[in-house]
């Protein structure tokens, strides 16, 4: 489950993106978030994937508690996870089978389980005869079912959309999300990101949306239409506080209240390597997000894949683990000041 608990972010720049927002979206649920550009959205999916950090309230992730998360702990979120992006961000020098098994390298599967996985994977995506092609041999949709693949190689519990359709023609945006309905129906969370009403419209699903950094519509509490929330959407103006959504309601309970829950021990205990983007940027920077699930015991793996340089490599991963080793320092006077009080 997501919980939302009075969550605000402000960007360093003075923007207040979002604005005390709480809410919870259960497992299996298939939601879409809508509202005009610089509603907030893509801020509400960057703080599920704890690429940016909340500034006041509580989120929760399946009993991970984003707002103590750790950076290195991030990578064990976003296993969960699998992200779609509107641009795809397919690796061009490979080919449609190697963009989706390196999905499966960065998180350390053997061989044997990628030679079964992906051509199941891609088959599932209709893609089973595309299997050697290069993304630029492709139309957008079929990429984009490419950028899908990968998402779901993993099997994550949660999928993530920002705008998948954004770039695919009509039919296609309808196959895709026909797609991630199918995926849902087997339990996986899918949370979607868009403008186009019509499909909002047409698969009657859960609609939140954010207005100016607040949920002023939410399908799931109200009895509003998917109509209702076209009109809204068309306002250009504030909307009055008499118009927010009941969930805004809930916003007066103290933080406090939030449950406390503590970051699943269970989670696996692997070495995550985490390069920083800057430096690896000439091989994978349309990748940024899988990159950083890098194993260590993946690196020749890594180094074979995308051809970035052996030393440079090694010495990314000796900053890693110096960098480690002094987060681990940190934390352990934490932890001494906290038993000491
Ligand atoms: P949406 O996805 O609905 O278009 P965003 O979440 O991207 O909206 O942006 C919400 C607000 O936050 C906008 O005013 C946007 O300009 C601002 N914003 C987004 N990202 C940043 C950032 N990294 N730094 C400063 N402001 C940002």
């Amino acid at each position: 489950m997501i919980e939302f608990r009075n969550v605000s972010k402000d960007y360093p720049s003075g923007t207040h993106a979002l604005n005390n927002v709480s809410l919870k979206i259960n497992d299996g649920e298939f939601v879409f978030i809508v509202g005009s550009s610089g509603a907030g959205k893509s801020t509400f999916l960057k703080l599920i994937m704890s690429e940016e950090k909340l500034t006041k309230g509580e989120i929760n992730v399946d009993g991970i508690r984003l707002s103590k998360l750790r950076r290195r702990k991030v990578p064990y979120l976003r296993r969960k996870m699998g992200i779609v992006f509107q641009d795809f961000r397919l690796i061009e020098k490979m080919s449609v089978y190697d963009n989706v098994a390196f999905a499966m390298r960065c998180v350390g599967a053997n061989n044997k389980t990628i030679k079964e996985r992906v051509p199941y994977i891609l088959k599932l995506v209709g893609l089973g005869s595309k299997i050697k092609s290069k993304p630029s041999q492709l139309s957008g949709g079929e990429q984009q079912r490419v950028s899908l693949a990968r998402a779901l190689v993993n099997n994550p519990e949660i999928i993530i959309a920002d705008e998948p359709t954004g770039n695919v023609d009509p039919e296609m945006s309808h196959e895709i999300i026909d797609l991630l309905s199918e995926i849902n129906k087997q339990g996986t969370t899918i949370i979607i990101v868009t403008h186009e009403h019509d499909l909002v419209k047409e698969f009657g699903k859960r609609v939140i949306e954010i207005h100016k950094g607040k949920i002023v519509h939410d399908t799931m509490l109200e009895e509003t239409s998917v109509e209702d929330i076209e009109l809204i959407s068309s306002y250009d103006q504030d909307i009055a506080d008499d118009e927010l959504s009941p969930l805004l309601k809930l916003d007066e309970e103290s933080p406090d209240d939030v449950e406390e829950l503590s970051f699943e021990e269970s989670a696996p205990k692997e070495e995550v390597i985490e390069p920083p983007k800057s430096k690896v940027d000439q091989a994978v920077e349309n990748i940024d997000k899988i990159v950083e699930e890098i194993e260590s015991d993946n690196k020749e793996d890594l180094i074979h894949t995308v051809k970035l340089d052996p030393a440079k490599i090694r010495r990314i991963m000796a900053e890693e683990e110096k960098k480690k080793k002094q987060d681990a320092a940190v934390d352990s006077v934490i932890d001494s000041l906290n038993t000491n009080t």
